[in-house]
């Protein structure tokens, strides 16, 4: 029996990891489940699943998910500590959480030394040192659920690095793949979370129509696989069915494929290094006939460049790229800045803070949210020198 627990458990991720889980009641048992303040999510979830516990980050949300769990046996509790303190202990624990706010619960479970999965992808940017460092202190071990990540992990030869010429991450292109810089400019959030292959969170499915998620996977591969990032490489794969590629020095090129669905490389994270079964129909190759690919393009897309840059700089930038990055989604989608503006608020942010580079987790946060709240300040005053950087 492998005891779990999952971080964002309401979310797109969340629900996939708990389809798994559910499939398979004698294999695991849930320890905790949080959310921010979906109570009937993560009340229904908890009593579907028997969890020992149940959280809500948003504390104002408690007195509804005791309601909601009175009688149960359930333990509720809520706060950004409970989160924390509910991270710890479980054999095996998802970080579905989205952004920044997932970094405290995923260094709360790595400090549980359990097997500790990365889909939250957020805190992997702003602060891989750190996370890394705690992972090897503590011997919790890391596993990646993003499906780039988790191709590559089940493609490469860690052990041999030198025996890699490249990692190449897949990349769909998003919803506005095909578009003009000058059709984007009117993109409205309904749209840009339309993604064509896969159903996410609403920031990923912008992050993904910006294409500032590959930019963020490649930071992301960067800091998980021991492969310089000069080597790593992104190509556009309309068809999202291989999840991407590692090229050896010899000619060989290993790819992972299958299904668009979350469900699979989730899978490979709750029984490794066994495998386990899914529900997903099994590829048919004759069916998907072709697999196309081109190049992507940075400069209809600069949240690319941002990102390469950010990474190549290192020190701060990433965790800069990332907070300014998450201010200016959630102000797009909040209709108070248009699509274009979200990679000019994170170029704009990038220009004005360049601090030294964070040693601990404490200074993350600090540049974090310094970074924040800089990106808040251009989108309040967003205009023409947001719009002069897109051209
Ligand atoms: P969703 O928006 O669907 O879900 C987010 C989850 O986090 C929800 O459970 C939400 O709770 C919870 N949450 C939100 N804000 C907070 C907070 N401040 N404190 C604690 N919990 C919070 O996101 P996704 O599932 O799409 O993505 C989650 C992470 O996984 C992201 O980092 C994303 O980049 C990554 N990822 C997602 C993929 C996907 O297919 N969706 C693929 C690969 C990576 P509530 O419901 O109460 O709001």
């Amino acid at each position: 029996m492998k005891t779990v627990s999952i971080l964002g458990a309401t979310g797109s991720v969340g629900t996939s990891t708990l389809d798994l889980v559910e499939r398979e009641p004698d294999r695991f048992r849930v320890r905790a489940l949080t959310a921010n303040c979906d109570v009937d999510g993560l009340a229904a979830a908890a009593q579907r699943t028997r969890a020992e516990l149940a959280v809500v980050a948003d504390e104002r949300c408690l007195p509804a998910l005791r309601d909601a769990l009175a009688g149960t046996g359930i333990a509720a509790a809520g706060g950004a500590q409970a989160v924390c303190d509910a991270a710890r202990g479980a054999d095996w624990t998802m970080g579905a959480i989205v952004g920044c706010a997932g970094l405290g619960p995923v260094m709360a479970a790595i400090e549980g030394g359990g097997t500790v999965v990365l889909a939250n992808k957020e805190p992997l940017v702003s602060a891989g040192e750190v996370i890394l460092a705690a992972a090897a202190r503590t011997g919790a071990t890391l596993l990646p659920a993003d499906s780039e990540h988790n191709a590559i992990f089940q493609c490469l030869d860690a052990a041999r690095p030198a025996s890699v010429r490249r990692i190449i991450l897949t990349a769909s292109g998003g919803p506005f793949r095909d578009w003009s810089t000058e059709r984007m400019r009117a993109v409205t959030p309904a749209q840009a979370v339309a993604h064509p292959n896969w159903s996410m969170g609403a920031k990923i499915s912008v992050d993904s129509a910006t294409m500032m998620n590959k930019g963020l996977e490649l930071i992301e591969a960067a800091r998980l696989f021991p492969i310089p990032a000069d080597r790593i490489e992104i190509v556009l794969h309309r068809q999202s069915v291989i999840h991407s590629m590692v090229d050896y020095v010899d000619g060989s090129m290993l790819a992972q494929l299958g299904p668009s669905d979350m469900r699979v490389p989730i899978a490979h994270t709750l029984a490794w290094p066994e495998r386990m079964a899914t529900p997903m129909e099994p590829l048919d190759l004759v069916k998907i006939g072709r697999l196309d690919f081109e190049a992507a393009d940075a400069v209809r897309f600069p949240a690319l460049r941002l990102a390469r840059e950010a990474l190549d700089a290192g020190g701060a930038r990433p965790a800069i790229l990332n907070a300014a990055n998450e201010i200016a989604v959630a102000a797009f989608l909040a209709n108070r800045i248009g699509f274009l503006e979200i990679a000019a608020i994170v170029a704009d942010t990038l220009d004005r803070f360049d601090p030294p580079p964070p040693g601990t987790l404490k200074d993350v946060l600090a540049v974090d949210a310094e970074a924040r709240r800089l990106a808040e300040e251009l989108v309040q005053g967003h205009g023409s020198r947001v719009e002069g950087c897109v051209a």
